[in-house]
C-alpha cells in the first residue's frame, strides 16, 4: 500500500480504541480469523498465554479456516447511544442494560418475549483473550505485532486501487459511529476552483487515478459530496445518488441487452414514489409500507443473524410496519428531527460503496445497496426506538461485516 496515496475520512486521525470502555465491544460476539501468519507465531508461542491460545485455536473445516472459539466473559454488551451538546460535540451515553434487557425495551410483544433467548451460539460470548478489564491478553503479552490481522485492523478496512488506498473506518465500532455522528460534511474547493477529487470529508490531496473509470467514478462521488447538503432529507440525497447513478452507467459501462433488461426500473426501486414526493409525502401509507416491509421481510428470511438482538428489531420492524401502527407522516417527522446524523450516515455508506463499481461495472447496483444500507437503518431505528447511530452499528455488524449478508442484501436488488 503507498502510504503517500492513502486517503480516509478526517475523522480516522482522531480514532482511539476506548477498549474496557466500549459498549459493543469487537471483542465480544465476533468470531476472530487467525492470519497464517499469527497462526505460526501461535504454534510455538512460549508460556502460560501460548498453551491458552493453542487450546482456544479452532479449524473450521467449512471455510478453511482457524478462529479462536468464544467464552462466556465478563464483558457484555450494553445498550448504548449518542448524546450531542450544543457545539455538536457527541459522546456515548451508556444505559448500563446488558444485553438481555436491550430487547426487552423494544416496543413490541414479540421481541420482548425474544429478549432473553439466545438462538444464536456467540450470544454475549467474549474473545478468551479479552480481560475483565476490556485490554487483551495476546497484545499485552507478546505485543500488538502478534495479535491477529483482524484484530489489528479493526475498526479500518482498506481498499486497494490501481494507484491509490481508500480507507475507511467501520460504524460498527461504538467510537466510530460517534465520530461520524460529530464531524461535519464541508464542502471544499481546490485553489482553481475545481471541486476537489476526495470526498469533502476527507484530507483535501486529490486522489486521481490513470484508471479512466476509476477516475469517473470518483469525480461523480465528489460531485455528489460536493452538492451534498446534510441539512436535506434523506429523500433528496436518495434521488441524487439515483441520478448520478443511472447517468453514469451508460456512460462508463457496457449496456448489453440482458443488463439493461435486469436493470431495475424507475417504477420497481424500492420506495421510488415515496422518495421522489421529497417532503411533501403525498404518497399512502400502504404503498410505502408495502416496500418497506417487503425489504424487511426478505432480511428476515435471507439473514445469517449474529445477535437475537438484531433479528429481534428486524422482526419488531416488520411488525411495526404490517400491524397499522405506522404512519408515513410520522416517518417523515422522525427523518426530519434527525436530518444532519442520517445525511452523516448516508455519506459513510456512499464513501465505502460508491467506487466498487470499478470491480463489477454495475453502479446502479451499488447505489441501490447503499440506498437499503441507510433505509434500513432509519426504519429499524424509527420503528423499535433504538438510537439511530446504535442502529447503524448494528446493520454493520450484521451484514456490511458478513459477506453472505452482504450479497445477500446485494442480490436483492435485481430480484425485486
Ligand atoms: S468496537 Fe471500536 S472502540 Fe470498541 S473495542 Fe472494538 S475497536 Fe475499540
Amino acid at each position: 500500500m503507498s502510504e503517500e496515496k492513502l486517503f480516509m475520512p478526517s475523522y480516522g486521525r482522531h480514532f482511539e480504541c476506548i477498549a474496557g470502555d466500549c459498549p459493543e465491544n469487537c471483542c465480544v460476539e465476533w468470531i476472530v480469523d487467525i492470519d497464517e501468519n499469527s497462526k505460526k507465531f501461535y504454534e510455538t508461542a512460549e508460556g502460560a498465554v501460548g498453551e491458552k491460545i493453542r487450546s482456544h485455536m479452532v479449524h473450521e473445516d467449512e471455510d478453511d479456516e482457524t478462529v479462536f472459539s468464544l467464552t462466556k466473559g465478563m464483558n457484555h454488551v450494553r445498550e448504548w447511544g449518542i448524546e450531542k451538546d450544543d457545539q455538536g460535540k457527541s459522546k456515548l451515553k451508556l444505559s448500563g442494560e446488558s444485553a438481555d434487557e436491550i430487547s426487552s425495551s423494544m416496543n413490541n410483544d414479540a421481541a420482548a418475549q425474544a429478549g432473553s433467548e439466545t438462538c444464536d451460539s456467540t450470544f454475549d460470548m467474549n474473545c478468551p483473550f479479552q480481560r475483565d478489564d476490556g485490554l487483551c491478553e495476546i497484545r499485552l503479552t507478546y505485543g500488538y505485532e502478534h495479535t491477529s490481522e483482524t484484530c489489528r485492523e479493526h475498526p479500518e478496512f482498506n481498499e486497494e486501487y490501481e494507484d491509490f488506498t481508500e480507507r475507511s473506518f467501520s460504524i460498527s465500532c461504538p467510537e466510530i459511529a460517534r465520530l461520524i455522528s460529530e464531524t461535519p460534511l464541508k464542502k471544499d474547493i481546490d485553489e482553481d476552483d475545481e471541486i476537489l477529487l476526495t470526498p469533502l470529508v476527507y484530507p483535501s490531496a486529490p486522489c486521481q487515478s490513470s484508471d479512466a473509470v476509476l477516475n469517473a467514478l470518483a469525480r461523480a462521488r465528489n460531485k455528489l459530496f460536493f452538492n451534498f447538503d446534510e441539512d436535506e432529507l434523506l429523500g433528496t440525497h436518495i434521488i441524487h445518488l439515483r441520478d448520478a447513478a443511472f447517468s453514469l452507467q451508460p456512460k462508463l459501462f457496457q449496456m448489453d441487452e440482458a443488463f439493461a433488461e435486469a436493470l431495475p426500473s424507475e417504477n420497481n426501486m424500492l420506495l421510488d414514489s415515496f422518495f421522489r414526493t421529497g417532503d411533501t409525502l403525498d404518497e399512502t401509507d400502504a404503498v410505502f409500507c408495502d416496500g418497506a416491509a417487503g425489504l424487511i421481510k426478505y432480511m428476515i428470511e435471507n439473514q445469517d443473524f449474529l445477535t437475537k438482538r438484531w433479528e429481534n428489531a428486524l422482526n419488531t420492524t416488520l411488525s411495526f410496519l404490517q400491524d397499522g401502527q405506522f404512519s408515513v407522516s410520522s416517518f417523515a417527522e422522525f427523518c426530519r428531527t434527525k436530518t444532519q446524523d442520517i445525511s452523516r450516515v448516508f455519506a459513510y455508506f456512499v464513501y465505502r460503496y460508491f467506487l466498487k463499481a470499478v470491480n463489477d461495472c454495475n453502479i446502479v447496483k451499488w447505489s441501490e445497496f447503499v440506498i437499503k444500507c441507510i433505509l434500513v437503518s432509519v426504519l429499524v431505528s424509527f420503528a423499535t426506538g433504538m438510537d439511530f447511530y446504535r442502529t447503524a452499528a448494528l446493520f454493520s455488524r450484521e451484514v456490511e461485516h458478513d459477506g453472505d449478508n452482504a450479497s445477500m442484501l446485494l442480490d436483492m436488488i435485481f430480484d425485486e
